[in-house]
């Protein structure tokens, strides 16, 4: 059986996975959250892992508190997450932390050889070039997580790369969908945050809302398959049953559909490529009865036009927009901007920070941080 570490064990993917790890018999070595102690401390217990990481560093001495007397080693911060990454006797690290944060230890884990389950989609936008480059010199895996990849990466099994016209890639339009600007002007964070289809973070949630999340996803979808922009559609799928497809040369289209439950992409990573029982309810067709489609509204929905220029340009421009998103959910999350001035200042972000090269760590990083400084001196 196989063995994994999970950073950002506590949230919706983390949660999940380890049900799916309950489900299996998957070994876990080792496993990080955010600040959630308490349910960190019990997964480990129930888990027996041996490393814990606790990410914010405020919360160490109540999370060592728990662990005194057992051999269990009680770790903390980014160094925790990097020590975490790079750990012996592990097949796969799961990456489900939020934000671009996720970045330094995805690369530690590659050099080291480790495949990667990636649910941490700000390390692709980021950090493409870097991920993907190392991955190939190492021999190492990328298996995506995110249900729209997820369905890509089935959908090619027993295909030839080089034989794709394009992808379909779905989006569920989110829970504003049809909404002009002026009705989305005084939208609050509750709304924003009541998805119709999925249930995941914060926020993804509000990533979801914007098409952010979208814009996000076209990105990854280029690094992890290699594709250029005009190589992948956006088409908006209200029901959420078709995760993504697949045209081939010979217009051959290839989906794949299963109810909206984050559990099968996690498993199908996990167990690649296995296909073992996931769930206890099966897609019924005719329980939806039909399903539709639609082209997205560029328009109203200014983060997924801003995604998809930063990426035509290149270079350092998804890191830009990236970390300008980041800022400004954190914002509006807190209450201190509206709906619409998130893709307000990304769009701004995007227009007014110059491009430049990303070839280490060290200018992603960089690139953040001038984003996330200009959203702050705009408000
Ligand atoms: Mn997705």
């Amino acid at each position: 059986m196989k063995t994994i570490s999970v950073l950002g064990s506590t949230g919706s993917i983390g949660t999940q996975a380890l049900d799916i790890a309950r489900l299996h018999k998957i070994n876990i070595k080792a496993l990080a959250a955010n600040r959630n102690v308490s349910l960190l401390t019990n997964q480990a217990k129930e888990f027996n892992a041996e490393y814990v990481c606790i990410y914010d560093k405020e919360k160490y001495k109540e999370l060592k508190e728990n662990f005194i007397g057992t051999k269990v080693k009680v770790l903390c911060g980014i160094e925790g997450l990097c020590e975490i990454a790079v750990l012996d006797g592990v097949d796969i690290l799961l990456n489900s932390v939020v934000g671009m944060v996720g970045l330094r230890p995805t690369l530690e884990a590659i050099e080291k050889g480790v495949d990667i389950a990636l649910a941490n989609k700000e390390t692709l936008v980021t950090g493409g070039k870097l991920v993907i480059d190392k991955a190939a010199q190492q021999g190492v895996k990328i298996l995506p997580v995110d249900s729209e990849h997820s369905a890509i990466f089935q959908c090619l099994q027993g295909n030839e790369m080089n034989e794709i016209n394009k992808i379909i890639l779905t989006a569920s339009g989110g829970p504003f969908f049809g909404f002009s600007k002026s009705e989305l002007e005084n939208v609050s964070v509750e709304q924003a945050l009541d998805h119709p289809n999925w249930s995941m973070g914060n926020k993804i949630t509000i990533d979801s809302a914007t098409l952010m999340n979208k814009g996000l996803e076209f990105i990854e979808a280029m690094w992890l398959f290699d594709l250029k922009p005009e190589q992948i559609e956006i088409v908006v799928h209200r029901e959420s049953v078709i995760h993504s497809a697949v045209e081939y040369k010979d217009g051959s289209v290839i989906a794949q559909m299963g109810v909206p439950d984050m559990r099968l992409p996690i498993q199908y990573a996990l167990l690649y490529p296995k296909r073992l029982h996931c769930k206890e309810k099966a897609l019924s067709l005719t329980d939806y009865g039909t399903l539709s489609f639609s082209k997205p509204d560029y328009e109203t929905f200014d983060c997924l036009r801003a995604c998809i220029k930063a990426i035509t340009i290149g270079g350092s421009m998804p890191a830009v927009v990236n970390g300008a998103n980041e800022k400004a959910v954190e914002l509006f999350l807190n209450r201190k901007i509206s709906f619409l001035q998130i893709g307000e200042l990304v769009t701004s972000a995007l227009e007014s920070i110059k491009p430049c090269e990303i070839t280490c760590l060290e200018d992603v990083l960089q690139t953040d941080k001038t984003a996330r400084e200009f959203v702050l001196s705009k408000i």
